[in-house]
This record gives structure tokens, C-alpha cells and sequence, in this order.
């Protein structure tokens, strides 16, 4: 067995070492170093293998190629960033103004410039303020209003958002009482008139984001849950997928503005969701509001990284997202890009064919909406391959084959593709 300290001589790994750290060089050393001890490599290709296995970067997150048709995947990352957001990340990563007034060399507003685009974005909004996600947004604004008091939401409401993680454990861990109003399928106005009175923080209303009931069922607008702003009573809305204004293509997707001009007195959305940014949670509406949740010393426990402020400003003031464009793709391209891929892949030998698919939105965003979409179908075998290879894609299984459905891949990504295909199809 060569020794360590001779491998991590090889001018190779000692280049990446400085590229990569110590660490990352060493165990993938050990790696090819455990490889020859089971017999399946050479002695004296221990370096090759090693510099064979060292990853792309310091950190083991990967870029994956998303071909499971749900354009906002949580296991994913969520929004994938766009060029725009991306660059403003980087360009922020070193020493940067994020707190600080390059003209008059005193302390400035942090995020001043995230937040000036936001404001800019939803008019509507006397204020907003940015936190670590919407769970944040609403921990924070269930502390401010209703610590040791009652937050008025309907049965209908009580959300499990993912991961065993549920908006009613999230908001009584703040020290509020949750006062359920209505039932499972139907709450009137009556009940939460019924409800509000001395006790009362704030009336909630979270968009069942990741779920439909169908049937006979009800539940309350923000306009005539309004009319208990008239009487004292804050109305906070919870639209989850963070959609500024309306988008024609979810009629179905509540909005800020729209919210906002309802009566709603708070807005709290996800930055990462439909409106294709970095995680982040958006709070808008009454300054008042907003201007305590900022004071709150909790606040500083929730605040956002230079790196998000950076990427979300971007997104804002930015072209179109990358979960805009996969939104409006349009059908009649994606098949033909399908069909491209499938032909090339065919005269190759390649059991593949183009059909046609659906993908949705995911993400807690427009539940039971498909969007027409295309795909790459394969044997269902080369589900794992693809996954382990570089770049990774991840498809899904659908009836014994995979398929890749194109909708949430740029067009720019057709030829990685296309060689990943051939790569494992050999
Ligand atoms: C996704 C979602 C949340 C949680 O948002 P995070 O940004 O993941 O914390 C809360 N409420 C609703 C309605 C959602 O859809």
C-alpha cells in the first residue's frame, strides 16, 4: 500500500488541495486506499483514482439536473436561482456594503437594496422585511401579535407543511394560543366573529398551499375577514408560494398585492417557492406591523445571510426566473425538444421515445394543477445511473419506465442530456 503522505505528494492532489482543502484531498486518498485493500484496484493507481474521485467542489452538494416534471422541488434546493441572482450571491460572498454607506463611510440599513426592490415589487405594501423563511416570517409575527394570547385560524387551516413540520406546533411554540374556528371543511364568517375579542392577536388565514378539499366546502376571503381588521383585530394572511401579483397561468395562487388590497394587514410568503428566489420569508403590509417585527429581538435570531439579500434583490429587479420560464414553457417546444433528444438517442441504439407528460408546480404551490408537458421515455434501469452520474439527473418512474420531463430544464441543458443518456446507456 503507498503511503498517504506519498500519494498527497502527487503534484495533482497537491493543486487540489489548495483548491479543495486537506480534508477533501485525504479522504478521497483513503477512499482509493480502501479500494486496494478489498482488491479491486491497483497499488500503484491509488493517485490516479484518487484524483479520478475528487468532487467539483469543497462542499458534497451537487448541481442535479431536475427532470421530475415538479418544477419547485423541495428535496431539490426549491427554486433553482437564475444568472442574475446567482452573480449577485457570488459578488457578495467576499467584503461587501451590505451594512455599510460606501459614500458617507457610516453604518447603513442592512439589506437596504433587497428591501427597496421588494417595496418596489408590491406597491401595495407600506413595509416589508425579509427573515430566514416563511416559518420564520410567522413565528416572528405570532411572537410580536399574540405571545400569551389567542391567533384565530380555522380548522380547515392547520397545515402540515412537510417533513412532520406543522404550522399550528409552529405557532404555539411561540408561547400563543391557537383559538380553532369552523371545521374541516366549511368556517363562516360568523365563526371567527364569534371568536375575536380581548384575547385575540391576530386572525391567521394560510393558504392550504399543498392540498384540495373538494366537496362541500367554504372558508372566508381576506376581504370579509377585512371587517375584523375595521374592528382592531390584524388580519395576517399566509400565502406560502410567494407570487408578488397575480400570475393568469394559477388563477387559483393568492398573490401579495391582491392580498394586500383585499385588507389583509400582513403578508408572510417564502422567497424560494413560486417566486424563484433564495429561501427566504417575506413579511409585507402595515408599517406599524412590520416596524415591530423588525424591533422584536427576535428578529435578529431570524435574520437573513449578505448572500441572500444579495440573490433576492437580484430575483426581484432580475429578467424572469428560471421557475417563470419553466412556467410558461410552451408545450409545443418542449415536445419538439423531446422528440429531438428521443431520435438522437434512438439512432444511437438508445430504447428511448418522446411522450407526453404532466409536471406541477410542487413546492406547496398550486395543488392539483398540471402543467402540459414532455418527456424522455427510458428503461426504467437507468433511473440509478443517472442519478449517480455527473451531472446527476433525477427523473421519475412512472409505470416501469423513467422519464424525463423537460419542463424544468432550460433548453441550454439539452446536450447534457443527451450525453448523460449516452454515458450510461452503454
Ligand atoms: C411552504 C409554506 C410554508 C413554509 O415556508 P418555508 O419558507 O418553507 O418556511 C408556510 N406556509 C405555507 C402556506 C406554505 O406553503
Amino acid at each position: 500500500m503507498p503511503r498517504t503522505d506519498v500519494v498527497l505528494a502527487d503534484p495533482r492532489l497537491v493543486a487540489a488541495e489548495g483548491r479543495l482543502g486537506r480534508t477533501v484531498v485525504k479522504d478521497a486518498v483513503a477512499q482509493a486506499q480502501r479500494r486496494v485493500r478489498q482488491g479491486g484496484l491497483d497499488p500503484e493507481e491509488v493517485a490516479d483514482a484518487a484524483v479520478a474521485a475528487l468532487p467539483p467542489y469543497a462542499a458534497s452538494l451537487r448541481a442535479v439536473i431536475n427532470m421530475t416534471g415538479v418544477l419547485v422541488h423541495t428535496n431539490l434546493g426549491r427554486a433553482p436561482l437564475s444568472a442574475a441572482a446567482t452573480e449577485a450571491a457570488v459578488a457578495a460572498a467576499g467584503f461587501t456594503d451590505v451594512e455599510f454607506d460606501l459614500d458617507t463611510g457610516a453604518r447603513a440599513r442592512r439589506g437596504r437594496g433587497a428591501m427597496e426592490a421588494l417595496a418596489r415589487a408590491v406597491p401595495a405594501a407600506e413595509d416589508v422585511h425579509v427573515v430566514n423563511n416563511n416559518a420564520a416570517a410567522l413565528v416572528l409575527v405570532a411572537t410580536v401579535l399574540a405571545a400569551g394570547r389567542e391567533i384565530v385560524i380555522s380548522r380547515g387551516e392547520l397545515v402540515e407543511i412537510g417533513d412532520g413540520f406543522r404550522i399550528p406546533d409552529l405557532l404555539v411554540s411561540t408561547g400563543a394560543r391557537l383559538r380553532e374556528v369552523g371545521t374541516t371543511n366549511r368556517t363562516s364568517y360568523a365563526d371567527y366573529l364569534a371568536a375575536v375579542g380581548p384575547e385575540t392577536g391576530f386572525v391567521l388565514k394560510v393558504h392550504p398551499s399543498n392540498f384540495r378539499v373538494e366537496g362541500f366546502t367554504g372558508s372566508v376571503g381576506i376581504v370579509e375577514l377585512a371587517r375584523l381588521s375595521a374592528l382592531g383585530v390584524p388580519v395576517v394572511a399566509d400565502i406560502g408560494s410567494g407570487l408578488l401579483a397575480r400570475e393568469p397561468l394559477l388563477p387559483g395562487e393568492p398573490d401579495a398585492a391582491s392580498t394586500l388590497k383585499a385588507g389583509a394587514d400582513l403578508v408572510t410568503a417564502s422567497g424560494d417557492k413560486l417566486l424563484g428566489g433564495p429561501q427566504a420569508g417575506l413579511l409585507l403590509g402595515r408599517r406599524d406591523l412590520v416596524e415591530r417585527c423588525r424591533r422584536h429581538p427576535l428578529a435578529r435570531a431570524l435574520r437573513v445571510d449578505k448572500l441572500t439579500l444579495a440573490a433576492l434583490e437580484a430575483t426581484l429587479r432580475g429578467p424572469a426566473t428560471p421557475v417563470l420560464e419553466a412556467l410558461h414553457a410552451d408545450p409545443g417546444t418542449l415536445r419538439d425538444r423531446a422528440e429531438a433528444l428521443a431520435a438522437k438517442l434512438a439512432g444511437a441504439g438508445v430504447e428511448a421515445r418522446a411522450v407526453a407528460s404532466e409536471a406541477t408546480v410542487g413546492g406547496g404551490g398550486a395543488p392539483g394543477v398540471t402543467l402540459p408537458s414532455a418527456a424522455i421515455s427510458l428503461p426504467e434501469r437507468l433511473a440509478a445511473p443517472l442519478r449517480t452520474g455527473a451531472p446527476p439527473i433525477v427523473g421519475r418512474v412512472e409505470r416501469g419506465r423513467l422519464l424525463l420531463d423537460l419542463r424544468s430544464v432550460p433548453a441550454g441543458l439539452d446536450g447534457d442530456v443527451l450525453r448523460a443518456v449516452l454515458g450510461v446507456s452503454g
